[in-house]
């Protein structure tokens, strides 16, 4: 067994402080239920002291950096990720249960692409022209940073997710206080003291906690100008409710229930092979995970009998071995989570065909699971169960799919797969969440706009736009006499 990590000092002002709480918590490996780190339980004093670190290097010279300069600092910090691959791999497989081959190949490179990304992004910020819109008067348009951001993450994806947040903020000019989740905040501690040897001091300021008080100090503090939350629905409830006090802005990357709506003329290989992958991956952490298949009725027993196979077939075992396909989910919460809905939805009449079962041995393992619910307005259909389990639907025609898919309160992410390329079109466009595929699911690219409809939340992650949510755009007007 490996030495516990000792991470219980907070990283703020460029280096490790002591938190104020003095209170610490246990971290786990969630493949063997090991605890393998403690970490430092935050509290407001902290919140408030990495906020006044964050101002300090905004007003100490980040706010004047120039483009090239801002581009430069997150082209370091991509390098920094690169070279450090195998151990921020490893520190996310044990927190995670990630298969560490699937961290390597999947997780690690669109990091590394997205802190270039938004290093170019920092060079092509820019307001539209400048120009005379009253005779006699110039206006310029500037866009300028916020100042200090606050950041608040999940667990599922614990440095992506932390990227994608710093990213886009640190190329707009900000200033970063940022919360990873209490059950994943290894990642993200040792990115911030890497990055604390290349950056200015104080621009990335970790600390850790729970959502209470950390989380709601980061919404509450009056310095911090916009906040920036992934999570779970209600939790983007709470901290909408709580920035509307002080109406700062609020960037809410929430919950998600994707549809993989199937027609009848489908590539049958390839509808299975996209939701063995998609639904899956991550153990079904994912919030655009591939969760509601809706079927062509007819074509249905089809495909079932090639998906339970392929769904039973998925490789579980240690996270730290190559071939291994799937891990456990993060904690036991979650595992009580998952089969909690499973069982109701049992209870409800749903079939089980796939899984259905807790897997026996030491950590927090679930079976994949394929259910066929009685109804649209199960449980199991309507809300997000963030683990290994796939609904499969039988829809009688385009009408019914459209009003299922559509027929949940969530709108991130759905697929239609299909060969006829009208109704792919006609379907993608009645479809509500904020990307849909066609004939693929959960492929993303830093290039372009991630983020929810309804209540998925507001606000985008990735491409300019993300950019430019971290900005505030000013008018100047000149008389020209
Ligand atoms: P969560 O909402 O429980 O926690 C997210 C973060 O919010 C954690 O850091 C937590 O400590 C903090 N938090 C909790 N209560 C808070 C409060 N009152 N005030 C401020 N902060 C608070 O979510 P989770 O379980 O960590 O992550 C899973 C959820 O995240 C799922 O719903 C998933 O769909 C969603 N998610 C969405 C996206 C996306 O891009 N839309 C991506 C990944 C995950």
């Amino acid at each position: 067994m490996a030495a516990v990590l000792d991470r219980t000092k907070l990283f703020i002002g460029g280096e490790w402080v002591e938190s104020a709480s003095e209170e610490v918590q246990e971290v786990f490996d969630p493949a063997t239920g090991e605890v393998i780190a403690h970490a430092a339980k935050g509290s407001e004093r902290d919140v408030d002291r990495a906020v006044r670190a964050a101002r300090a290097a905004f007003d100490g010279g980040w706010s004047e950096a120039t483009p090239a300069e801002r581009s430069a600092a997150l082209l370091r910090l991509a390098a920094i990720v690169e070279e450090n691959a195998t151990e921020f791999a490893q520190l996310e497989s044990r927190n995670v249960g990630k298969p560490i081959s699937l961290v390597m190949s999947e997780e690690i490179p669109p990091m590394v692409d997205g802190l270039r990304f938004f290093a170019a992004g920092a060079r092509c910020l820019e307001g539209r022209s400048a120009g005379e819109y009253a005779r006699g008067f110039t206006s310029v348009l500037r866009r300028e940073p916020i100042g200090v951001v606050g950041s608040i993450a999940p667990w599922n994806y614990p440095l992506m997710m932390a990227i994608w947040k710093l990213g886009p903020a640190l190329a707009a000019g900000n200033a970063v206080v940022i919360k990873p989740s209490e059950w994943t905040p290894l990642s993200l501690l040792r990115l911030a003291e890497l990055a604390a040897e290349e950056l200015p001091k104080g621009l990335i300021n970790v600390v850790t906690g729970d959502g209470q008080p950390v989380g709601e100090a980061i919404v509450r503090h009056p310095g911090v100008g916009m906040v920036s939350l992934t999570g779970d629905v209600s939790t983007g409830q709470a901290v909408a409710a709580a920035a509307a006090q002080s109406l700062k802005r609020v960037h809410l990357e929430l919950g998600g229930k994707a549809p993989v709506v199937v027609f009848d003329d489908a590539d049958l290989a390839a509808v299975v092979e996209g939701i063995k992958g998609a639904g899956y991956f991550n153990s079904g952490q994912d919030c655009t995970a591939a969760t509601r298949v809706l079927v062509a009725a007819p074509f249905r027993d089809q495909l079932l009998e090639r998906l339970v196979p392929a769904v039973d077939g998925i490789r579980l075992g240690d996270p730290g071995e190559e071939a291994t396909e799937m891990g456990p989910v993060v904690s036991v919460e979650q595992l009580e989570r998952v089969s909690g809905f499973v069982e109701r939805a049992r209870g409800e009449g749903a079939e089980v065909v796939a899984g259905g079962r807790r897997v026996e041995r030491p950590g927090f393992w679930y079976a994949p699971t394929v259910l066929l619910p009685r109804s649209q307005e199960a449980e199991i259909v309507q809300r997000e169960v963030f683990g290994p389990v796939v609904t499969v639907q039988a829809f009688s025609d385009e009408e019914q799919a459209v009003a299922w898919a559509n027929g949940v309160d969530y709108g991130l992410a759905a697929s239609i797969w299909t060969r006829d390329v009208g109704r792919a079109l006609r379907v993608s466009r009645r479809l509500q969440f904020g990307t849909v595929w066609v004939n693929t699911h959960i492929l993303l690219v830093n290039e372009m706009p991630h983020g929810g409809f309804k209540r998925s939340g507001y606000g985008k992650d990735l491409s300019m736009y993300s950019i430019e949510e971290y900005t505030q755009v000013k008018h100047v007007m000149f008389a020209l006499d």
